[in-house]
């Protein structure tokens, strides 16, 4: 029997693989429906992440499905966020997952049961109605996302306690209109930065975006009009991108993502650029520094009454309204810090899912990764993998090895991320989906099929690493599989290539 706490799209992918390896899961959902993240609700609900109604997906819908479970092929290649929902509510449905959520039953508590050295199992304690349930679980997987609880560090500041104006977390913003006429200051050039900035430039009278650091920024169209993580994300780059010697693989990912625009030019150029931060992506933004919409600066040095001053900038600049678009913390108020311990803005876990030193491997925590790729695709993977660890199938190393792994991966990765939450938990997309899938035994052999299956082969190696490839072997080997690869380009032009002028050799 596992818990699984919260029902986004970690939750309802970790109940469907506890369902294909024969466990019995039942998925703990706080609020009234399914979908986390991806939900909009108008209303903010409390301990609940909150979406403005305009997001539309940063991976294309090709490279963020279910490995088993291709979108339709009508969707657009980027999924407004009730396009995505609605694909969750269909993959719900198909593997036939609602039997087995609650809803309106928020998890208060995971302790360890007094047999867990022995027995592994949890003590969660449940609340729905007001009237609180006790249950014991073999196993449990943690789904509760990490977009709940907004950052606002005030402190970092000064001033800001007699700026006369008003200021909010992103968390807070909905629609444009409380813009309207004024003059904007977003503070921290995330995705959600330069999303509200760009639709504030609609209606505000002046729109100024304050960054520390800089960022790389990406388009969702990239070369050729192809969606940029079809491009980027095929095992033959990140082949290149692994095995080039580091200072021309610097030079490789500033060469391509200046190829656009000049970074420099554009006040955009991250602060130092051996560090990589997690890409920006957006359409709009060049073009809105461009024709004077948006303008970029560095990092707010304090508020005054009613205008900020920035660093290294001699002048004020005089401000209506602040969104601070800082970030989330990451929490887990119902287990205790002995269990799963944030430091720092981040924990310590084996391959980002296992805590390393339970004498039982019977929890483990999804979705706490940001991988330059699609989300969708990697929680899946850790909670196939967490499936088979549960079941029996797969063992996990020792503890020391396990701690070893972790330690020398913070050490590395704060040498070439930084050091914050954001950075540590970055990690090579294609790479670390292999990894877990060959622990499972799905990760696809490219060699192999050459000889059996040439032409799949060379698209799997030169083509977009799409999901499906996890399914063509191995435990959960999906018959539909191979189609689904060889037919990816076709269901990401069906959608764009509405006119086929006459006389033209293409057809749909
Ligand atoms: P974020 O990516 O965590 O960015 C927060 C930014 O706030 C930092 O990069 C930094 O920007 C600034 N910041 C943080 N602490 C600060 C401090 N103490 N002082 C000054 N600045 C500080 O947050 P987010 O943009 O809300 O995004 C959260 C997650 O949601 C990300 O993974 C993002 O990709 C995702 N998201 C996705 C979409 C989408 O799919 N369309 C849309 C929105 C968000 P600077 O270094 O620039 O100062």
């Amino acid at each position: 029997r596992v818990a699984v706490v919260g029902a986004g799209v970690s939750g309802l992918t970790a109940t469907k693989c506890c369902l294909d390896e024969g466990l019995e899961p039942t998925c703990f959902e706080q609020s009234q429906d399914i979908g986390g993240v991806w939900r909009y609700t108008e209303h903010i609900e409390a301990g609940r992440p909150s979406l403005y109604p305009s997001v539309i997906s940063n991976t294309s819908k090709e490279m963020s499905a279910f490995s088993d479970f291709p979108f339709p092929e009508d969707f657009p290649v980027f999924l407004p966020n009730a396009q995505l929902l609605d694909y969750l509510r269909r993959y719900a449905e198909h593997v036939s997952l609602w039997e087995h959520i609650k809803l309106g039953t928020t998890v208060v508590s995971i302790r360890k049961h007094p047999d867990f050295a022995t027995t592994g199992q949890w003590n969660v304690v449940t609340e729905a109605g007001g009237k609180q349930i006790s249950h014991v679980f073999d196993a449990v997987m943690v789904c509760s996302g990490n977009f709940s609880e907004p950052s606002l560090p005030l402190h970092c500041f000064p001033g800001i306690e007699k700026f006369q104006g008003q200021y909010f977390h992103s968390r807070q913003y909905k629609h444009p209109d409380v813009f309207q006429g004024k003059r904007v200051l977003v503070v921290g050039m995330g995705n959600s930065g330069v999303d509200i900035a760009v639709e504030a430039s609609h209606v505000a009278a002046k729109v100024t975006i304050s960054t520390t650091r800089g960022a790389w920024l990406l388009s969702r169209v990239f070369e050729h009009g192809y969606p940029w993580d079809m491009v980027l994300n095929t095992r033959l780059m990140s082949l290149i991108r692994t095995n080039l010697p580091r200072l021309l693989s610097w030079w490789l990912i500033n060469y391509k993502v200046n190829q656009r625009f000049n970074h420099e030019n554009y006040g955009l150029q991250p602060e130092k650029s051996c560090l990589v931060r997690e890409p920006v992506l957006s359409d709009d933004l060049p073009s809105y520094i461009l024709t004077g919409r948006i303008t970029i600066k560095p990092g707010v040095k304090e508020f005054k009454d009613n205008s900020v001053v920035f660093h290294n900038c001699p002048e004020e600049e005089p401000i209506d309204i602040v969104v601070f678009c800082t970030g989330y913390n990451v929490s887990f108020p119902f287990l205790e810090e002995s269990i799963v311990r944030v430091e720092n803005k981040h924990t310590s876990l084996y391959k980002y899912v296992f805590p390393t030193h339970l004498q039982k491997p019977t929890l483990a925590v999804l979705g706490l990764i940001k991988p330059l790729g699609g989300i969708m695709p990697v929680a899946e993977m850790q909670a196939r993998w967490v499936s088979c660890v549960f079941k029996g199938l797969c063992q996990l190393p020792s503890q020391s090895v396990m701690e070893k792994e972790v330690n020398e991966k913070k050490k590395n990765q704060v040498r070439w991320f930084g050091l914050t939450f954001d950075e540590v938990l970055k990690t090579e997309w294609l790479d670390y989906l292999d990894t877990l899938a060959s622990f499972i035994g799905a990760k696809p052999s490219v060699l192999g099929l050459l000889c059996t299956d040439p032409w799949l082969a060379l698209t799997i190696f030169f083509g977009p690493c799409s999901p499906y490839q996890y399914r063509l072997q191995g435990p959960g080997h999906w018959e539909g599989a191979r189609q689904a690869i060889l037919t990816q380009w076709d269901r990401v032009l069906k959608p764009t290539r509405t006119r086929v002028p006459a006389g033209s050799s293409s057809s749909f």
